[in-house]
């Protein structure tokens, strides 16, 4: 059985639908082919429609700031837009069901946001609540115009599938809950022939109260069905050829990675190839099932990227850089001059207790350097601080990271990657004890001519 995510763009009007029918009768086709008898699935899992998140997270803004006439007209316009998005069904029967259950969604939306208008207030339960129409609503969509195509698919809840702990906004599901959630949900359906479609990203507590997994999170949702199900491969349908060598927004010329590591594809999506959501591969580690990325809108020439355990030598030591901005450098400076014993730990109870990761560290003899993404609680963690450093901190940084588990073997590649980058102003530099990485600190404005000079160094012309 194979899991099929198809993220925002793969479901964002009537021709990406259309498109998604066709590449899961493929694959159930396939599925069929071998005349085995207990062939089953896909179990398809989808995004919200292209820019629905965005707008729902706008809307409840709107009405957090009382402005209750605004937000409203946005619930009116994702409403049409959504209608003429179920428009993909021709069939009456399944159209008008669908039709009656967004105009229930959106309803109910409408009282909500007028109510939280009056209070001014939306906390993050509330949020969640308003982000998560977004899948409730697309995966319907989905699950009948399967059915009205002939693949007979069954809508199912995230809601009943998916236990996630109370951090609304960025839940962490409950794995043993939601294998027994999914299990009772899905299994049944999966013997019956059916095609299980169900909302990426959404959730709920053991309590039943509705919670999201964090921004992109469909492709984790994706992984964790795939892992709780046991299914034998995972693929990420989305608007690229695959994971590219870097940020197709940033650099031209960019070429498909045809097969990474699983480590390889956790470090470029924890450094921001937005493509993967950080989370996915490591449901897949657990049970060694392999993720393939491929392009929703080339479905007949997609080669893809395949994500496995290991990956067969490449020629180049370098696979990909991936990069992200809006980082904060904070340098935290030791008042004793040398650092004491127990400075380190000092520092990173600080980061802890106030729930602030750190991704990259630097260290000297007297200070310590860090690079943190959410710089909301940096004001506390300078107070804890302050007894035994002196903290600075600089916004608009952006981090770089290069990854290939063959830079392992290839002692002079930090040299060349540094000589490749002569006269761009460096702020951070590390290598990780595995050595599958490094990592550069720079300005924001600095990243671009920073990405361009590597992969013209390491990529034109040399194909993996
Ligand atoms: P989906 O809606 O399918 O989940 P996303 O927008 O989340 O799609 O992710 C796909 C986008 O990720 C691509 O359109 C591309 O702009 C961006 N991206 C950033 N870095 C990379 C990379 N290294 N490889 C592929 N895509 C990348
Ligand atoms: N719709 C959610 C988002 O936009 C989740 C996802 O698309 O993966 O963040
Ligand atoms: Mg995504």
């Amino acid at each position: 059985m194979i899991v099929m995510k198809f993220g925002g763009t793969s479901v964002a009007d009537r021709a990406a639908i259309t498109r998604l029918v066709s590449i899961v009768r493929a694959a159930r086709q396939a599925a069929i082919q071998p005349e085995s008898v207990d062939w089953r699935g896909p179990v398809v899992v989808v995004s919200a429609i292209g820019g629905a998140t965005d707008r729902l997270l706008g809307l409840a803004a709107e009405a957090g700031a009382g402005d209750i006439d605004g937000a409203l007209e946005h619930v009116a316009s994702l409403r049409s837009r959504h209608l003429d998005v179920a428009g993909v069904i021709a069939e009456p029967t399944e159209r008008a069901v669908v039709e009656a259950s967004l105009h229930r969604e959106f309803d109910d939306l409408a009282r909500l946001v007028g109510a939280l208008g009056v209070l001014r207030e939306v906390s993050s339960r509330w949020l969640d609540a308003i982000a998560a129409v977004g899948e409730i609503l697309s995966s319907r969509i989905v699950a009948a115009a399967l059915t009205a195509q002939g693949l007979a698919a069954t809508w199912v809840d995230a809601r009943r599938a998916i236990v996630t702990t109370d951090e609304f906004t960025r839940a962490v599901p409950l794995i043993p809950e939601t294998t027994s959630a999914l299990v009772a949900a899905v299994d049944p359906l999966l013997v019956a022939r059916r095609i299980p479609v169900i909302g990426g990203f959404v959730g709920a507590t053991t309590s039943g109260v509705t919670s999201t997994l964090g921004r992109g999170g469909s492709d984790y949702s994706a992984a964790i069905v795939g892992a709780c199900l046991g299914a034998s491969e995972i693929q990420i349908w989305t608007d690229v050829d695959g994971m590219l060598t870097a940020d197709p927004r940033i650099v031209r010329d960019v070429q498909v990675v045809p097969h990474l590591s699983f480590a390889e594809a956790s470090e470029l999506a924890y450094f921001g190839a937005k493509v993967l959501h950080p989370a996915t591969i490591q449901p897949a580690v657990g049970q060694n099932i392999p993720v393939r990325i491929l392009n929703s809108r080339r479905p007949e020439d997609a080669i893809g990227t395949l994500i496995t355990r290991d990956r067969p030598a490449s020629a180049r030591p370098l696979t990909a850089v991936a990069s992200k901005t809006g980082v904060t450098v904070v340098d935290i400076t030791s008042t004793r001059m040398l650092m004491a014993h127990g400075f380190l730990r000092h520092i990173f109870d600080a980061f802890a207790t106030h729930r602030t990761s750190v991704d990259v560290v630097t260290t000297s003899e007297v200070s310590v350097s860090v690079t943190i993404d959410d710089a909301r609680r940096l004001p506390d963690i300078v107070e804890a601080l302050k007894d035994v450093a002196d903290v600075t901190s600089e916004g608009g940084m952006a981090i770089l990271c290069a990854v290939g588990d063959g830079l392992q073997t290839a002692p002079t590649f930090v040299a060349e990657l540094l000589s490749a980058l002569d006269g761009v102003p460096i702020r951070m530099v590390s290598q990780a004890a595995a050595r599958r990485n490094i990592t550069l600190v720079l300005a924001e404005p600095a990243l671009a001519d920073a990405l361009h000079r590597i992969h013209d160094r390491f990529f034109a012309g040399v194909h993996a």
